[in-house]
């Protein structure tokens, strides 16, 4: 089965969700237009499907295997990155000082979902490149930039982060690797990190390695922690490459997915040091990371939605293909198609629901962190900067959840076929499986989102985000559309819900027990999702409401409707609970070590 980009439901989520419209014609984006948008949109499917998709396989297969130092990257996928680069497809959000197209990253999440849902391995060291990319543009000194940022903004070379050692992952205090200082300004890096993505292969010439390290005389913990350029190849003043600097890969991981992805042991300085360039100021490392980190985590969360989609795209054929049974009701007395069965229907809406909400949640974070960095009044770029760094958590954390989920879901709707890797159901779920771990764990999103977020300008900006939900609300309930069901009473249930467990957070945060805090931070994130994600749901169900009330026949309306009232009929009713779970539920999580004793 072979992936259909969802161009038309990406443009009607853009617009119903996240205004996409709205801001053009306020200005927001001065280069931008609807059509220019759907023609970028249609070339990136285009791309995505005809060469990036037959690579998913082909690369699951082959892996990525190491000898000599060297990664030999499967089949076909030099040829592949080479013409997506040349097509401009890896510059589309960089600066155009660079050579970059400048777009926005609203513009920049459907071309990432595309090349994500054609092949996550793929797409992933596209991603992290993007992230060196900004690390530099917004760090880097103008030496750096100058030596660097052309060739990485064309994709001529490609770029790693390299945070995770052995004894150092989610806790980056526990970080050993070492930098000296060096006559020359340069600095020499020891050390080893583990994990690395896309830390060797040959599909560029160089490769620039991000990695932080502590200088002899840094401050414990993370503010003694700093963020070095480290190329592969060292580069001459005139840009040619000179000598194998010292850092090589000691090893490829054998994983449960993403076998066309490289994770690489990556050690440096074996014979003496690496030559490293100092990114921003001395122990500020981190602090440059954190200043990417909303974007890249906002990429993994739509690694989360084009997995899921991908997933769902093919159970859907599936279903129509397969014949069990009899259905309720089916006409004849041959068997029917799977789809026909309301369990293998119930499995199929969950899976398209959950996919069209997350990617709704996504585009909103999106927008507002596009709108920080472009609408002029510092006081509603400060806004959209904060409710922007609300969502992030939210939407990594759900989408990448519900990746897993949908993922797993379409296992079963394949039944025994899902389970052997011949129709390919199964290389979804395995690969969905890193995106809760990657770029911080679900945990510590949820971690975040309830000690960092929530209390954003005192608590101003969750209110604000609430306020928002149930301004939806109230135009879902002025809608006396029977398609619609019981969907604004739905939505109205969980926003309080979702209003009560806020308070319980605040309050519990404010009494010093963030013990109790804590034990409920993940059911909270959820749901965070569930009701932002049913809230966007109804606003593309009213957008299709409202394109039918003009006239537009399209077919895609009605099935937009439905999809947000089996939202909020049938996966919305879990917010009661997970308010119960938030809110009464850390006691039992405290008694843990009775059970847990071994
Ligand atoms: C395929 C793959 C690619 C990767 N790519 C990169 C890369 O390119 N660059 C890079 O630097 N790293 C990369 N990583 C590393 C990845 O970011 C880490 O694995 C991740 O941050 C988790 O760290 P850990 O594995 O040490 O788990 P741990 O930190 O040991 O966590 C184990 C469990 O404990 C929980 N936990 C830990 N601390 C806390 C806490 N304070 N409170 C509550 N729960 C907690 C976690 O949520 C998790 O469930 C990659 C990993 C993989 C597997």
């Amino acid at each position: 089965m072979t992936y259909r980009p969802p161009v038309d439901e990406m443009l009607f989520t853009l617009k119903a969700v996240s205004g996409l419209d709205r801001s053009i014609a306020d200005g927001v984006y001065p280069d931008l237009s609807d059509d220019l948008v759907a023609s970028i949109l249609e070339e990136a499917g285009k791309f995505a499907a005809s060469v990036i998709a037959p690579l998913n396989r082909v690369g699951d297969r082959a892996g990525t295997p190491l000898s000599d130092g060297r990664v030999t990257m499967p089949a076909g996928w030099k040829e592949a990155y080479t013409a997506w680069a040349q097509g401009g497809w890896n510059a589309l959000p960089a600066r155009e000082e660079y050579g970059g197209q400048g777009l926005p990253a609203l513009v920049n999440a459907p071309c990432l979902e595309m090349w994500n849902a054609a092949c996550l391995a793929f797409a992933l060291g596209p991603l992290l490149t993007c992230g060196a990319i900004e690390a530099l543009t917004v760090h880097g000194s103008q030496a750096l930039k100058d030596t660097y940022l052309a060739k990485l903004v064309s994709g001529e070379w490609m770029g790693t982060m390299n945070l995770t050692e052995p004894q150092a992952g989610s806790d980056l205090n526990a970080l050993r690797s070492r930098a000296e200082r060096q006559q020359d300004g340069s600095y020499l890096i020891t050390g080893q990190k583990i994990y690395i993505t896309y830390g060797e292969h040959d599909l560029t010439e160089n490769i620039v390695h991000l990695v932080l390290a502590r200088l002899p005389d840094a401050p414990a913990g993370t503010r003694g922690i700093s963020l070095f350029a480290v190329p592969k190849f060292m580069v001459g003043a005139d840009g040619t490459l000179g000598a194998h600097n010292d850092v090589r890969c000691a090893g490829v991981e054998h994983k449960l997915g993403i076998h066309g992805s490289p994770t690489c042991t990556m050690v440096f300085g074996d014979k003496g040091g690496a030559v490293g360039y100092l990114i921003g100021e001395e122990n500020r490392g981190l602090a440059c990371m954190f200043t990417m980190m909303n974007n890249a985590r906002l990429g993994v969360g739509i690694q989360g939605v084009a997995i899921a989609d991908r997933a769902y795209q093919q159970a859907l054929h599936y279903a129509n293909e397969r014949r069990q049974g009899r259905a309720p009701g089916a006409a004849g007395d041959g068997m029917s198609a799977i789809v026909d069965h309301p369990d293998v229907r119930r499995n199929l809406m969950t899976m398209l629901a959950l996919t069209n909400a997350s990617r709704a949640i996504c585009y909103l974070t999106a927008a507002e962190l596009d709108r920080a960095h472009h609408v002029a009044d510092p006081a509603e770029a400060k806004a959209a900067a904060e409710m922007g760094a609300l969502l992030t958590p939210v939407a990594k954390a759900f989408s990448t959840d519900i990746g897993v989920e949908v993922a797993s879901i379409g296992v079963q709707v394949h039944g025994g076929m899902g389970f052997v890797e011949e129709t390919g159901a199964a290389q979804h779920l395995r690969d969905a499986r890193i995106l809760t771990i990657y770029e911080g764990t679900n945990g510590i999103q949820a971690i975040d989102l309830v000690q960092r977020k929530l209390p954003l300008s005192g608590g101003a900006v969750v209110q604000a985000a609430l306020a928002r939900l149930r301004k939806t609300q109230g135009a879902l309930a002025a809608s006396r559309n029977p398609a619609f069901g019981q969907a604004a009473a739905r939505l109205r249930d969980a926003v309080e819900s979702l209003d009560r467990a806020t308070g319980w957070m605040k309050t519990t945060l404010a009494g010093n027990r963030p013990e109790d805090a804590l034990a409920g931070a993940t059911p909270y994130l959820r749901l965070f999702g569930l009701v932002q994600g049913a809230a966007g749901l109804g606003e593309i169900a009213l957008a299709a409401e409202a394109a039918m009330a003009a006239g537009d026949r399209a077919p895609a309306h009605a099935g937009r409707i439905a999809i947000a009232r089996f939202f909020a009929e049938n996966l919305l009713p879990a917010a009661q609970g997970l308010e119960v779970t938030v809110t009464a539920g850390a006691a039992s999580v405290h008694d843990a070590p009775l059970a847990l004793a071994s």
